[in-house]
């Protein structure tokens, strides 16, 4: 062995023995800390790789020589992976198991949140799963939820609820608010208005009892806002706890809230990019830090639609999320930010126009999932369901920060999200 490579092959034994150590032990040894005072998760609700590819060709105009140079904002993050999203009882995954592995570190059955694969909606009660949520409140850190969907829909929910049924939207808005996190943005008041009620926007409760969960988050110490004017209002500095609803269902797309901004200010909801900015502003106050999870909630709604355009906007609205995750990062080294998925939606296919040379554009992309292959002898396929279904495939991952370099170990299972986050807050 010569002398260059025998250094060479030092040099990489130390390497591998300073690698073992610190992750021992959250350290290297220049005293480097692996350990994060914020974590903030983003989850794209059904965005695989190829609603991503379609965001990126929104952002081009469809043009191919724009389109070399378009990024979205987590392309840049420093690493990148891949997660598979099975749950306990499927290969093909909802929200619900898929956000509780990311929460709990814990595989259940399909529906059920933050309980354990002994739970089966509707049938049975599991053993209660503790969340990354749960063990930061108890650590003292501050925590929020964002989502353009309902914040007692599957994805949200697994972080504080614990339910044999995602459908329980009532007790599940019951226990968000036991659960004392801090920041509270997205739709679905409904859930906190009882059947009795007519909710701030106007409309009917959705509970299944005569309880007015608005008032009990008063006195809980909540401030409460219903539109974007008064998110933008409140004063971060001055404000502990914030319950914004913004909508009694799910919140708008980001096509039809673009929409109706250019028609009237009146009402207007607050779009996916400030809600984090006004989150991040009030829970960075904490000196022992944060957790934060941000949903872009409505890619998967698009998809089981297939509406390409709802897909590629909410995306680009997801990204500008991601955006202001990482300025906020950017400042300082202490903030994990971690952006993925719970799964593909869809099946999306971005074929060409042409099927034989490979020229000219795009053909409108086609939904392949919800479909069926005839018998025949060319294989014809139908359409079978009127919704496109989510899929197996796996999904993107990327972070940036302190402990980031984790979701990039080749192949990763939802379940180690939680892991990192855990050991990157030190929890
Ligand atoms: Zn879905």
């Amino acid at each position: 062995m010569n002398r260059r490579l025998l250094s060479a092959g030092l040099l990489l034994i130390v390497a591998v023995f300073s690698g073992l150590v610190s992750s021992g032990i959250g350290e290297d040894a220049t005293g480097n800390s692996e350990s994060a005072k914020n974590v903030i998760l983003l989850i794209g609700d059904g965005m695989g790789f190829p609603q991503l590819t379609l965001a990126r060709i929104e952002k081009s105009n469809e043009n191919l020589s724009e389109y070399a140079s378009v990024n979205l904002s987590m392309d840049g993050m420093e690493q990148t992976g891949y997660v598979s999203t099975y749950s306990a009882n499927s290969f093909v995954t909802d929200s619900a198991p898929a956000a509780t592995a990311m929460a709990t570190g814990e595989k259940t059955n399909n529906g059920v949140l933050s309980e354990d694969k002994t739970a089966f909606p509707k049938k049975r009660d599991g053993n209660n799963l503790t969340t990354i949520l749960e063990l930061a409140e108890k650590d003292g850190l501050s925590t929020g939820l964002i989502t353009t969907t309902r914040i007692t829909h599957a994805t949200p929910a697994a972080f504080y609820a614990h339910v044999d049924n995602r459908d329980n939207e009532s007790e599940i808005a019951s226990q968000l608010l036991r659960s004392g996190t801090d920041v509270i943005l997205g739709g679905g008041m409904q859930y906190f208005v009882g059947r009795n009620h007519t909710d701030p926007a106007g409309k009917m409760g959705g509970r299944d009892d005569d309880r007015y969960l608005l008032a009990d988050s008063v006195s809980l110490g909540y401030t409460l806002v219903f539109n974007g004017t008064g998110l933008q209002k409140i004063d971060a500095a001055k404000t502990d706890k914030l319950l914004g609803l913004f909508s009694s269902s799910h919140m708008q797309y980001e096509l039809e809230r673009n929409e109706l901004e250019r028609i009237s200010s009146e009402d207007k909801q607050p779009g996916l990019a400030s809600m984090p900015r006004k989150a991040i502003e009030l829970l960075s106050r904490n000196p022992k830090g944060f957790f934060l999870m941000i949903e872009g909630g409505r890619i998967d709604h698009a998809g089981h639609e297939r509406n390409l355009s709802r897909i590629a906007s909410d995306t680009l609205a997801f990204d500008d999320a991601v955006k202001s995750a990482l300025d906020f990062a950017s400042k300082k080294n202490d903030t994990l930010v971690i952006v993925t998925a719970d799964h593909e939606c869809g099946g999306l296919v971005l074929q060409p126009e042409n099927f034989t040379d490979y020229e000219g554009g795009l053909l409108d992309p086609i939904f392949a999932s919800g479909t069926v292959r005839t018998a025949g002898p060319r294989y014809d396929f139908i359409t079978e369901m009127d919704e496109a279904t989510h899929t197996a495939v796996d999904v993107p991952i990327m972070a940036s920060g302190p402990g980031a370099e984790k979701v990039s170990h080749g192949k990763i299972d939802n379940t180690r999200i939680f892991q990192i986050m855990k050991e990157a807050l030190g929890l």
